[in-house]
């Protein structure tokens, strides 16, 4: 239990957490449970849909272990055993690694009941979740986020409110507009991926491998074909569809003038007919968003505010991957935040100066090399080159899939795991 703060005193809770997405619902969970009152705030209602892709890694399953969910099939999670890479003429099936650090199985489930899931458990464990609740600003007092302000409710029953408390956690997403009322933008320095999907009825729906189609290409003007930085992926979700989608960097010229749902439209038709992959079998419609990388919003902290998840630019920059992430960034805030909250004054402070130093030691020398990876990629020879001469690799591959994936034993690994932990010490740290 953390001893009660004098600071928190007039206060609506110890710690406010804007969004109850992946980032937002885990940090809840975590803060409840050290005996903090955390006040939980949601723009929508659960449950409610959210755009993605509804793949986990083990990094993912990891967080989710660690986070105390029961993540067996029993439970409703579709186990896979690896990823299915399919490019340069190419199909090689690569089994997640046996690790210490990770499990090696990763699963897909509906983002709909996963989030539902999660600000459940968040509940359970202590956590006061105020839905319907559109927070616009942070309010601040000689420099310090001391609480926020937003409106309850739509229409003509929309009532504005204020809430306090002397820590607040940005954890609402791509759009992050508590970020934004301080005035701090995202780094066009650093990546962001656009990612659409479609859910499909497909023969496909039962799968042992999440399927990742390296190969892209942009064919709208035929005479001149180009190779896109990004990948397509097929998910099957076991209930008889499929997850389609696909995702593009902005280090591309391709980038912002691309029609991502033609593409994706056209990527498929190209897929064999009898998958299924077309528009008399979708579910629904198109959905997409942006995909903030690569630590592409910083500093990660500013008195009285923590930014995590997408709202502090944590998606992997070399797959696209956040809820691993996510949930990640949101463990070790919560840990700052519940030291800073035991302590006062300048103690207080060095507690929450420590999150982006966590984060940058946990992460920052492997996204500097994503980051880097992600501008060379933009290069279509390179792109193609990478296709060409790497995916026959099956030894390669192997290590090209620790790297991406970010699974690897950082201690005791084997010598690929060596190799990589060395390259993330080396590369300055974001
Ligand atoms: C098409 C697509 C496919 C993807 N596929 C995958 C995948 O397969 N695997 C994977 O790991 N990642 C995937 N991602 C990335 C992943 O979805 C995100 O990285 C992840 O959801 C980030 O979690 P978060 O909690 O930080 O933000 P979010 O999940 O966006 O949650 C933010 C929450 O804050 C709420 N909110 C926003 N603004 C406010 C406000 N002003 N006031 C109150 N509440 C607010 C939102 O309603 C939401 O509930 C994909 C992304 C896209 C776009």
């Amino acid at each position: 239990m953390a001893a009660p703060n004098p600071t928190t005193s007039g206060a609506d809770a110890d710690v406010i957490v804007v969004g109850a997405g992946p980032a937002g619902s885990t940090a809840a969970a975590y803060l409840a449970r050290a005996g903090l009152d955390v006040l939980l705030l949601e723009k929508s209602t659960f449950p409610r849909p959210k755009v993605c892709g509804d793949g986990f890694t083990p990094r993912g399953m990891k967080q989710l272990i660690d986070l105390g969910i029961d993540c067996s099939e029993q439970n409703g999670w579709l186990h896979n055993k690896g990823l299915r890479v399919v490019g340069g003429g190419v199909t090689l099936e690569l089994d997640w690694p046996t690790l210490a650090s990770f499990p090696n199985f990763g699963a897909v489930r509906p983002r709909q009941d996963f989030d539902e899931l999660l600000v459940r458990h968040a509940e359970k464990s202590g956590a006061r979740l105020h839905e319907d609740t559109t927070v616009t600003e942070a309010v601040t007092d000689r420099g310090r986020v001391v609480g926020v302000t937003g409106h309850v409710g739509k229409g003509k029953d929309k009532r504005e409110v204020t809430f306090r408390a002397p820590l607040t956690l940005a954890c609402d997403g791509v759009s992050a507009r508590l970020a934004l009322s301080l005035g701090m933008g995202k780094r066009d320095d650093r990546p962001m991926g656009v990612a659409v999907r479609r859910y499909y009825n497909s023969p496909r729906t039962h799968d042992d491998y999440l399927e990742s189609h390296l190969e892209l290409w942009d064919r709208s003007d035929p005479a001149n074909p180009k190779l896109l930085p990004g990948y397509g992926w097929i998910f099957g979700m076991g209930d008889g569809t499929s997850n389609v989608g696909l995702g593009i960097l902005s280090t591309s010229k391709a980038y912002g003038s691309t029609d991502y749902r033609a593409l994706l439209r056209s990527w498929l038709e190209g897929t064999p007919e009898e998958w299924g992959y077309r528009d008399e079998n979708a579910v629904g419609t198109v959905g997409g968003a942006a995909l903030p990388m690569g630590f592409n919003r910083v500093p990660h902290y500013r008195p009285g505010l923590l930014l995590v998840g997408d709202a502090g630019g944590m998606v992997n920059p070399f797959n696209g991957e956040g809820i691993a992430y996510a949930m990640e960034s949101a463990a070790i805030a919560s840990r700052c935040a519940v030291q800073s909250l035991a302590r006062s004054g300048a103690s207080a402070e060095a507690a929450l100066a420590g999150y982006p130093a966590a984060m940058s030691q946990a992460l920052g020398g492997y996204y500097r090399i994503g980051n880097i990876f992600s501008k060379l990629i933009g290069n279509p020879t390179i792109m193609g080159m990478a296709t060409k001469y790497g995916l026959p690799r099956v030894t390669l591959m192997r290590f090209i899939l620790k790297l991406l994936a970010n699974l690897y034993d950082p201690r005791d690994g084997g010598v690929s795991d060596r190799v990589i932990t060395a390259m993330t010490k080396v590369a300055p740290s974001l």
